[in-house]
């Protein structure tokens, strides 16, 4: 079964074709370095990682840009704010990005390139753009003319009384059309700036995924992906841009878009204020899993209403798995293995990985149930494997249970150690007591032929 796509350009669900056998070029726009991931930011981290993965299995030759946009108004606005240089800010978010998507268990990606590394691109594409008529300078910025591209808004499907009202223009006297777009702006002497032919400056968010897409995966390439907002104005400019250079039908073949994550039904939004970082939430005890878990629950073109309750519901079903797995202990499985066939075959429809949720819980089930240990081991790859494709299920299944990500577990252990003792001098109202004080603590005690175990009550 190929793969098929949702295509915001074509705006159906098409089979996926790569331009060349075997290879595939992938470009995710990245974060803006300026201040900490929130949940709805890793949304598109953790959906285009599983698609990695997914290409990963079929293709030989995968290659995953996600950049890192370090020149942006925000950034100049968050550094001035904080009284710190734009230099340690941005490397001080990117290495906090990195660590948050490393415990969402998000693949690196093959490239990571910044917007800073690539500015004389930049500058060579606005030159481009105003030799071939698409461009023009005014007041020192130059502006990319959109009634010179004859399909613009073709991405969006916007028309113009909407791209001039999505554009959210800001008053600017030297535009000639108010749709018209920043490639390339003046800075003050305290802002960053380069040297260009329209004086020292600075190059527009749209333009840096143009060029930086074009230096690691050519002119033309598979799949360009990002969250839903930034079809317009972001994806539509970043079309103009690269097909005014390099002709129509060029640049990104499949445009993949994940919706919002969203509270109360609005868009989680650091703007709105109404979000919660990544960070935060590890830090209050909830595991990497539970988080990219969540967020796979819902299809990923369908907005993900977020609560507390629906990350509960996750590191529950992780637990209901990872109980599956302690049952195994003592069976060898290699997660190396394809998943499932119902498992990819969902995947492979569009990510359907709510679907593809529910074959892993019927293997789950299996595993419970089987008899020999033929059986389980069997039942045990394959739910290994399933998980492996979300990106799940690669802890310890003890550690897990025992939720290694607090530290009260030697003390837990002690408590154990103390009951089981008092059972053995036949004191049972001691080992009654302890077994209450653990309840009482979300710890719950499991007596098997091997000695006690335990996990926390989901
Ligand atoms: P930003 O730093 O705002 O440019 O966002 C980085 C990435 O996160 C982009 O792909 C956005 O589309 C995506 N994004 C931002 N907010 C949300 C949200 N609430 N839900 C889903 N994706 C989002
Ligand atoms: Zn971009």
């Amino acid at each position: 079964m190929p793969l098929q796509l949702y295509n915001t350009a074509t705006r159906r669900k098409e089979p996926f074709k790569p331009l060349k056998p075997d290879t595939v070029g992938m470009y995710v726009c990245g974060p803006t370095v300026y201040d900490r991931a929130h949940i709805g930011n890793a949304r598109p981290v953790i959906v285009f990682d599983v698609l990695y993965r997914l290409l990963k299995r079929h293709y030989a030759n995968v290659t995953y840009v996600r950049n890192i946009t370090d020149v942006d108004d925000k950034i100049i606005a968050a550094a001035r704010e904080n009284g710190e240089p734009i230099a340690a800010l941005t490397a001080r978010t990117t290495q906090a990005f990195h660590d948050d998507m490393a415990a969402l268990g998000a693949l690196p990606p093959d490239a990571e390139p910044r917007a800073t590394q690539h500015i004389a691109g930049m500058i060579a594409m606005t030159a481009t753009l105003i030799d071939k008529g698409h461009a023009y300078e005014a007041e020192g910025h130059v502006l990319f003319d959109v009634t010179s591209m004859a399909d613009y808004g073709k991405l969006s499907g916007r028309d113009r009384d909407e791209q001039i009202a999505g554009a959210r223009v800001e008053v600017a006297p030297y535009k000639r059309d108010p749709a018209d777009f920043v490639l390339w702006k003046p800075s003050d002497a305290d802002q960053p700036g380069w040297d260009s032919p329209w004086g020292r400056g600075r190059p527009g968010w749209h333009l840096e995924c143009s060029v930086m897409s074009h230096a690691h995966l050519g002119a033309t390439f598979d799949i360009h992906g990002g969250g839903r907002d930034l079809i317009f104005p972001h994806h539509e400019n970043e079309v103009a841009q690269s097909e005014g250079v390099n002709g129509a039908g060029t640049f990104a073949q499949t445009w993949v878009h994940n919706g919002f994550l969203t509270v109360n039904g609005e868009k989680m939004s650091k703007s709105l204020g109404n979000f919660f970082t990544v960070r935060d939430l590890l830090d209050d005890g909830w595991p990497g899993e539970a988080l990219r878990l969540m967020t796979l629950k819902t299809h990923y073109r369908h907005p993900l209403d977020w609560t507390l309750d629906g990350l509960k519901e996750a590191k529950a079903e992780l637990d209901h798995y990872y109980l599956a797995l302690r049952h195994a202990d003592d069976v060898d499985a290699a997660a190396e293995g394809a998943p499932p066939d119902v498992v990819e075959a969902a995947l492979l429809d569009d990510l359907n990985t709510p679907l593809a949720l529910t074959a892993l819980r019927t293997v789950a089930g299996q595993l419970n149930k089987a008899a020999d240990g033929a059986a389980k081991a069997s039942c045990k790859a394959q739910l290994l494997a399933a998980g492996a494709a979300f990106g799940l299920l690669k802890e310890k299944p003890e550690m897990w249970l025992k939720g290694a990500a607090t530290d009260d577990a030697g003390e837990i252990d002690a408590l154990i150690a103390a009951r089981n003792a008092a059972r053995r001098s036949k004191d049972f109202a001691e080992a009654d007591r302890i077994r209450d004080e653990l309840a009482a603590r979300g710890v719950v005690l499991e007596d098997g032929a091997g000695g006690t175990t335990w996990r926390r009550a989901g």
